[in-house]
């Protein structure tokens, strides 16, 4: 086994604190983690734990109070702003429980809209849009606008749209979260798939036992640590 060091995310002592003073809420209190390339690791903790806000800084689009966190040899809480955002374009996938795609986009667009923001041709952009479609079981339906769509669908679009860029890591907070149970297991057979085939590395929020089933490798935090 590799080195904690060379880990694809190396956390030390983080911390992150919202607010100050009186109303200061301490959401990580000293959170040391690693997780290692083609991980599937599922995240759980009650409600309030910590898990959304270590999502976010593991995401690049918040900072650590104090601590360390480390992705694929970046040092995320030295970036400025428009490193992080670039960083968070073309490293990493995101998959959010209410789906977030673009309402005015068709499916193909949402999908090949990462690849345009990293500078991408559209051709280019288009047709790997497709074949990313196609691979989540939606080649048929690239004019459909996410409002057209299923949940399941809707979130099978934003599996695509996540891989645009073949991300590091992938991050998923909650995504079977609106998801009927039968729906939310064949999403998850597809994160676990596309796990297994990319050889990519899965950090999932979740609160489904069906999640967890899943998982290489089962994270739990408790009041902002590791438990
Ligand atoms: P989880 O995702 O495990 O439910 P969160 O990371 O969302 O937990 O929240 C951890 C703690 O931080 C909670 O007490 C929550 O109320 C608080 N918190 C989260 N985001 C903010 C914020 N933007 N401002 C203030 N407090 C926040
Ligand atoms: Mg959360």
């Amino acid at each position: 086994m590799s080195a904690p060091e060379s880990s694809l995310v190396h956390c030390r002592e983080l911390t992150r604190t919202y607010g100050s003073g009186r109303s200061a809420v301490h959401a990580l209190r000293g959170l040391d983690l690693d997780v290692g390339r083609g991980e599937l690791a599922a995240l759980v903790g009650a409600s309030g734990s910590g898990k959304s806000t270590l999502l976010h800084l593991l995401g690049a689009m918040d900072r650590p109070s104090s601590g360390l966190v480390r992705v694929d040899g970046a040092d995320l809480g030295a970036m400025n702003d428009s490193e992080a955002a670039r960083f968070r374009r073309e490293r990493l996938g995101f998959v959010f429980q209410f789906f977030n795609l673009v309402p005015t986009l068709s499916a193909l667009d949402n999908v090949a809209l990462p690849a345009r923001l990293a500078g991408a041709g559209a051709a280019a952009s288009r047709e790997r849009a497709a074949a990313l479609l196609e691979r989540v079981g939606l080649g048929g339906r690239p004019d459909a606008r996410p409002e057209e769509l299923s949940g399941g669908q809707q979130q099978r679009v934003a599996i695509a749209r996540a891989l645009a860029n073949e991300p590091a890591l992938l991050l998923a907070d909650e995504p079977t979260g609106n998801l009927d149970r039968a729906t939310g297991a064949a999403v998850l057979d597809l994160l676990q798939e596309l796990v297994v085939e990319r050889g990519l590395t899965l950090i999932m929020a979740t609160h489904a036992d069906d999640a967890v089933a899943r998982a290489s490798r089962t994270i739990r935090i408790e009041d902002g640590r590791l438990s």
